[in-house]
């Protein structure tokens, strides 16, 4: 416990604590991608605990960007001993200086960010997505993750997807070509994205771009190598389908660097630093005239409430996450076929099950 004299002279207690637990998430059916098979993985509750309220939020370490579960402990314990004097109302300030101090554990400052919005939101009885001035019924429909298997198995799996009005599909691989083309045959009239998670070359994404248009796919995301912007530029110059970048889009500084390389961007909170640098990258992209996606990890509806909270600015929802698992710890996060139900309690809305 920490005691301050307040400037009026008699002695406040000021403690934030923040305390972290891993968590099992099981996708609900084995997913491939073109770089890695997901099986069970953990996740990191967070949660923030000050003058008798509590805020969460969830922690996905990403391969992708070199973290783990122990880098995420390790900075999550750095964080409660830098925050425990600290005021949770002083989002913006928090979020500045966590996002350059631990510049390269940002998942686990997103889980921050996030369990600050939920705290500020449960303190005062607003939902975050209130609190942030938006209106939640201008939220796009969600794209729905169709895994990459044999045709039999993604023919099945569209199928039971129905409900959904929009798939995306991970190609880049023979089989995942294989599973775009068995989408389109059993879903021809459903709005379809593809995501080739980097692997292809600029030549051969060229040759792939105008097989993707025949087959009616809106955009790609991450064609080719993220440090290959003149590469992206290429492919956005040749105007065959839409580009938007993932990989190559992880801080607002890169939003700028994108900048006539892509027609689109793809924001996680995970890879941001959470919801206050994902405002900034919205902001920014729409200034340069970019389209803008809101995506997630494998993650439970915790982490999914975070980034649907910011989902009324965006064009292009990807938060299918919680969909994909079974068993999902966390309850509260509404909705169906596509449809995110947010707004109706205080903070992000959701609680453990
Ligand atoms: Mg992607």
């Amino acid at each position: 416990m920490v005691l301050q004299i307040n400037p009026r002279g008699f002695e406040i207690t000021r403690t934030m604590k923040i305390t972290w637990k891993r968590i099992k998430i099981s996708p609900a059916s084995v997913f491939r991608t073109a770089k890695a098979v997901r099986t069970d993985k953990e996740t990191i509750w967070v949660q923030i605990k000050h003058e008798g309220t509590v805020g969460w939020g969830e922690a996905v370490p990403m391969d992708t960007y070199r973290q783990t579960l122990e880098s995420a402990e390790e900075t999550l314990g750095a964080v409660s001993e830098l925050l425990a004097t600290r005021d949770p109302r002083h989002i913006e300030e928090l979020s500045e200086e966590l996002v350059a101090r631990f510049d390269k554990q940002l998942a686990t400052v997103a889980a921050i960010d996030a369990a600050l919005h939920d705290w500020v939101g449960k303190k005062y009885g607003l939902s975050t997505v209130t609190m942030l001035g938006l209106n939640p019924a201008r939220i796009p429909v969600t794209s729905f993750s169709i895994g990459i298997d044999t045709p039999q198995v993604v023919a099945e799996k569209t199928k039971a997807a129905a409900g959904f009005p929009i798939f995306k599909v991970k190609v880049g691989t023979p089989e995942g070509d294989i599973a775009l083309k068995t989408i389109r045959e059993f879903a021809p009239k459903k709005t379809v994205r593809v995501d080739a998670n980097m692997g292809w070359t600029v030549e051969q994404a060229l040759e792939q771009l105008p097989r993707l248009r025949e087959l009616r796919v809106e955009f790609v995301e991450q064609p080719i190598a993220a440090n290959d912007l003149e590469g992206l530029r290429r492919l956005k110059e040749a105007a065959i389908i839409p580009i938007v970048a993932d990989e190559s889009c992880v801080r607002p500084g890169d939003v700028l660097r994108l900048a006539g390389c892509v027609d689109g961007i793809n924001i996680k909170l995970g890879k941001c630093g959470g919801i206050r640098p994902a405002m900034k990258m919205i902001h920014l992209a729409r200034a340069l005239g970019m389209k803008i996606m809101l995506g997630c990890m494998i993650e439970s509806s915790l982490g999914i409430a975070a980034a649907a909270q910011l989902a009324p600015l965006v064009d292009w929802l990807d938060l299918d996450g919680h969909l994909l698992i079974k068993d999902d710890p966390f309850i509260g996060l509404g909705g169906q076929g596509g449809r995110l139900m947010i707004g109706g309690s205080q903070g992000l809305g959701v609680r453990p099950v």
